[in-house]
């Protein structure tokens, strides 16, 4: 095997689990960025002498024969992206297309220097390799699944041809809690909703109006916080600003990414109000906002300013005119009439939520009216229904829908006989039960158990702190009781 760097978790303990985690850090794996770490797993998977396959988008599959004693019993998928969301902070010199990440290990807690760790879903992949290289584990035969950029919307595994998989129970390694078992997620899709518009001349003074100090969050897994989102902020804005002082609108932009919760938008807009009433129009509105989201989201502004004709703002103003009173009422029904936020919560799981969307992206071109909704649910069916409730109403407004990115959801299936066992295992061996849940944002397990039917999943993992961020970290003791628990799993011949 080729001679990498390693040395920073020397000393720890899963030693060999770590060896790997750490030569992953030196490989670069951004998504998008995943040949070389695709040709390293095959490189390892040849010198044992197993069966591969690497498909054109560098997902791999390795089979791994049964341990003597084992060959009666059920074999096992186990499965982890190799792929990770390279980040890393404004005054980092390193260039995440090649260069390894530093690592640094302070209290048993790994974190990378500058950047982001990867340990979501690396250390999958180190589990993976470890069985996968020490033939003096005991297990089933095996079926390792490594999958690429699953962290831009599930790419990898959407592309994969999975019929040549056999086993009926998969592990998957991807989640970031240990102590919890994930035994659903949800499915998504995004609606791309446009409605035409018509413009016509500019004839009164300029304002700008700016929704800001909002909190935002992650469209799926924050969803029920309830947290105020500027698109709908900014709606209500203009509706109240168009009924009690009459405006006409220019220009109109708000969030930056379908799944997350929009921080900001602001919109240009003419009036011949007075500026004393339109700031006492916005000044009361922003004082109900305070109130609606204390404790939710307490830094909730509004700022107006009133524009200059010499600024570039009134010049693009009076280049484009502005809307139609037709098409702003269209426009504004869209963004009051459209759902938004959570819709349905799960009854088999209480507390989780089952149906949910997230109005993330609003656009105001020359000819449309552009806005991006993020929907999921753990429910195909209702995720189905969500869509087509939106498409109806945009339909009605003139406008149009596409959809775009949709994954399946891994439904919880109320009998799993394997993540029964799993539980029971855990409990005999920790003396507390495993966490069960349902998480609101995707995983690779909704492909695979929709393709292969009887699929029985879980997903587990070692505790990982601020994943997708800078400040990631990964919990060496964690690491260790999860690989045992893993090691439990496979040599336990109970099940069969
Ligand atoms: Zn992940």
């Amino acid at each position: 095997m080729e001679e990498r760097k390693t040395g920073v978790l020397q000393g720890y303990e899963p030693q060999q689990v770590l060896t790997y985690f750490e030569q992953i850090c030196s490989i670069p794996h951004g998504s998008g960025n995943t040949a070389q770490i695709s040709n390293w797993i095959v490189r390892l998977a040849k010198e044992q002498k197993l069966s591969w396959e690497q498909d054109e988008f560098y997902n791999v599959i390795v089979r791994i024969p049964a341990s003597k004693g084992y060959e009666a019993l059920e074999s096992y998928m186990i499965q982890g992206h190799m792929d990770m969301v390279a980040v890393k902070t404004k005054d980092c010199p390193l260039n995440l297309d090649t260069d390894s990440l530093e690592l640094e290990v302070k209290d048993h807690i790994i974190s990378a220097k500058g950047t982001s760790l990867g340990g979501d879903d690396g250390i999958a992949v180190a589990y993976m390799l470890t069985i996968m290289c020490d033939a003096s584990i005991p297990h089933p035969a095996l079926e390792l699944v490594f999958t690429t950029d699953e962290e831009i919307g599930l790419k990898g595994i959407s592309l994969m041809d999975v019929s040549s998989l056999q086993s009926q129970r998969l592990i998957n390694l991807d989640t970031e809690d240990e102590g919890v078992l994930i035994a659903g997620c949800a499915g998504g899709i995004k609606n791309v909703c446009r409605i035409p518009i018509e413009r016509r001349a500019l004839k009164t003074p300029v304002y700008k109006v700016t929704v800001a100090g909002l909190s935002g969050g992650h469209s799926g897994m924050e969803i029920h916080k309830e947290k105020g989102n500027a698109n709908l902020l900014m709606a209500r804005v203009l509706w109240s600003l168009k009924t009690e002082v009459s405006i006409e609108l220019s220009a109109l932009y708000g969030g930056e990414k379908d799944n997350a919760i929009p921080e900001t938008a602001w919109a240009v807009f003419a009036s011949s109000a007075s500026a004393e009433t339109i700031y006492n129009c916005v000044k009361k509105l922003e004082e109900e906002l305070h109130t609606e989201l204390a404790g939710k989201d307490d830094g909730v502004c509004l700022c107006l300013e009133k524009i200059d004709e010499e600024d570039d703002t009134w010049q693009s103003a009076l280049e484009h005119g502005v809307l139609t009173e037709e098409t702003f009422q269209k426009l504004l029904l869209c963004l009051m009439m459209n759902p938004n936020g959570v819709q349905a919560m799960s009854s088999s799981i209480p507390g989780t939520v089952e149906t949910s969307l997230n109005c993330g992206i609003m656009r105001l071109e020359q000819e449309s009216f552009l806005v991006r909704y993020a929907i999921r649910s753990s429910v195909k069916s209702a995720k189905t229904y969500l869509q087509q409730r939106m498409e109806a109403y945009v339909r009605f407004l003139g406008g149009t829908v596409t959809t775009e990115g949709d994954y399946p959801p891994w439904e919880y299936k109320a009998d799993s006989p394997f993540r029964e066992y799993v539980m029971r295992l855990y409990a005999q061996k920790y003396k507390k039960d495993m966490d069960i849940q349902v998480i609101h944002a995707g995983l690779e397990c909704g492909y695979l158990s929709e393709q292969l039917a009887d699929l029985d999943c879980i997903s587990i993992g070692p505790d990982m702190k601020h994943i997708h961020t800078t400040e990631e970290t990964l919990d060496i003791e964690s690491v260790k009781r999860v690989w045992e628990f893993l090691l439990e799993i496979l040599q336990d011949k109970s099940t069969k």
